[in-house]
């Protein structure tokens, strides 16, 4: 019994509270127009007030004509649910007082206290009207708090953009928030069918959202879901859900899912991504003009043979009886070199080309082996010797060719840098490919002069740079490169005995290879 009152002393505290916190409150704020409103309609308001006047015209007349005080305390209840039903808590207490100061002036205007029966009817009458103000209070209290906890929650929905969504895997029939009915632009009043869901799929994703239902009706743990939408205007939208099983009834589980629209980070990731390729191309040509003289090499090779062929050539035919199979041998040596001439420009052409990433079948090892091709010049200018160890056996990734080449190049440009400063004997570059555990590897070291520890980890942010010249976007692309390949690049360095930076990336069609054994090493002895 004292538990008993003692708790509901401590449900009536929090509720005093509240109704003190209420009735406290300032209204000096700006008035902005709120989103979703919880005041009562303006009609039904005005309703509540013509039939609460119509009551206490009842009460009067009643009060008149009779000298009882039961059928009046039965008007003031009356007034007093409506009051708590239409109006605030500050408007339900000043009606509550004004009940029970009226019920206690009637009673003794009518001079009731001088009867014994009179006197106990009227107490019994202001205790059940005080009992039932205590219990419209508590009610309106709760009934306001949970008014307000919904309106909380729609309103951090709308913000969000999220919405939340109730199905079964086997009912058409489903339940959804009115901001789930915004995302998929269908009427409020609308009940929400599995149909209309599938309607709103953009066709090609149509599979995942079968597959949704499909999991539900399985009883899956948790369902998430990227899927897009194709609005009747034609305008896409990007949607993330992730539900779960929330309650089981009838031995068919009830799905409570956040559908949350994801359109305007796609779209942001989508510009991102954009603005990473050009600031990727732009570096790009960068260091392409930093290999202009290995390039010049390049080409000015397969020129020179052709020079000395096409010379062979005129020397065979302008002999008095011309040698014609040694001219047509000449003939073919020159349309070899220009056929090499050309491949030369095209890779250099497709390195300089700004074009969306196309990933492709590619085998690692000749990627590697082209792109050194590139960099020969370069790597004689700085006096580096190179060491090539490529054993990742042909094995196949799936990569922008272009792209690849440009984290290769940036690596290989790094350590002719980090080279400067060692002596010539001491400049040595090695670069290897294999295979580990399905991821392809390459590497890059270097016996330049190391990264010291406390930079280690800003290495791949963007700007970062040691150097005067440096633009320090180098490695942060060649990161976003390697990430956008589903691979990862870490450097490990020891100062003042070199750098090793290395990249995995996922090999397709895996296959058991013996690396070690059967490794193609030679080395490139620069001039
Ligand atoms: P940048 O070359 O323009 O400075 P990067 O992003 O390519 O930009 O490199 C950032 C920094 O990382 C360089 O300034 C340098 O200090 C360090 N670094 C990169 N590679 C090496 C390397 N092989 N050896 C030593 N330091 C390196």
């Amino acid at each position: 019994m004292n538990n008993n009152r003692s708790a509901s002393a401590r449900e009536a505290l929090p509720f005093f509270f509240g109704l003190l916190r209420k009735t406290s409150r300032t209204p000096h704020l700006r008035r902005v127009d709120p989103a979703i409103s919880i005041s009562p309609n303006p009609l039904v308001n005005a309703l509540g007030w013509v039939i609460g006047l119509v009551v206490a015209c009842g009460i009067v007349v009643i009060n008149s004509e009779t000298h009882t005080d039961l059928a009046p305390t039965i008007l003031y209840i009356t007034l007093l649910l409506m009051a708590a039903n239409l109006f605030s808590i500050n408007v339900v207490i000043s009606i509550a007082l004004m009940c029970i100061v009226l019920l206690t002036a009637i009673f003794l205007y009518n001079g009731g206290y001088q009867r014994w029966d009179s006197t106990t009817g009227f107490f019994r009458c202001l205790t059940a009207l005080s009992a039932i103000t205590f219990l419209a209070l508590r009610s309106k209290y709760a009934a306001d708090r949970l008014r307000h906890n919904e309106v909380y929650l729609l309103g951090a929905q709308r913000l969000s953009r999220t919405g939340s969504v109730g199905f079964r895997g086997d009912s058409e029939r489903m339940t959804w928030s009115d901001e789930a009915a915004r995302i998929f632009e269908c009427a409020l009043s609308e009940s929400p069918t599995v149909s209309m869901v599938l309607a709103r799929t953009h066709p090609d994703d149509l599979p995942l959202a079968h597959e949704v239902f499909a999991k539900a009706a399985r009883g899956e743990a948790l369902i998430e879901v990227r899927h897009r939408l194709l609005m009747p205007d034609g305008r896409i939208k990007h949607i993330h859900m992730i539900a779960s099983p929330l309650f089981e009834q009838h031995e068919r589980c009830e799905y409570i899912g956040a559908l949350m629209d994801v359109t305007a980070t796609r779209e942001a990731e989508a510009a991102l991504f954009c603005a990473q390729a050009q600031l990727a191309h732009v570096t790009r040509v960068t260091s392409l003009g930093e290999l202009a003289a290995s390039i010049a090499h390049e080409v000015n090779q397969p020129l020179t043979a052709i020079t000395s062929s096409g010379e062979a050539c005129r020397r065979w035919l302008d002999r008095p009886a011309p040698d014609l199979p040694e001219a047509l041998q000449a003939l073919d040596r020159i349309i070899a070199s220009a056929g090499r001439a050309s491949d030369v420009i095209s890779r250099i052409r497709a390195l300089s080309r700004k074009s969306d990433p196309l990933r492709q079948h590619e085998s690692l090892d000749d990627i590697v082996s082209e792109t050194l091709g590139l960099v020969q010049q370069e790597l004689a200018h700085h006096k580096i010797r190179p060491t090539v160890e490529l054993a990742a056996h042909g094995r196949l990734v799936d990569v922008d060719r272009v792209q690849l080449q440009q984290v290769i190049i940036n690596l290989i440009i790094n350590a002719c840098h980090a080279m400067d400063a060692v002596k010539v004997r001491d400049r040595l570059l090695h670069v290897r490919t294999w295979v580990a555990d399905n991821e392809a590897m390459v590497e890059v070291a270097d016996r330049g002069m190391g990264i010291a520890p406390e930079v280690m980890n800003a290495l791949f942010t963007p700007f970062f740079t040691t150097k005067d010249s440096g633009l320090g976007m180098g490695l942060s692309i060649c990161r976003s490169i390697i990430d956008f390949h589903g691979g990862r690049i870490w450097a490990t360095s020891t100062p003042g005995h070199g750098t090793s930076l290395r990249f995995a990336l996922p090999v397709l069609l895996p296959e058991s290879t013996n690396s070690a054994g059967t490794a193609l090493t030679h080395s490139m002895e620069t001039s």
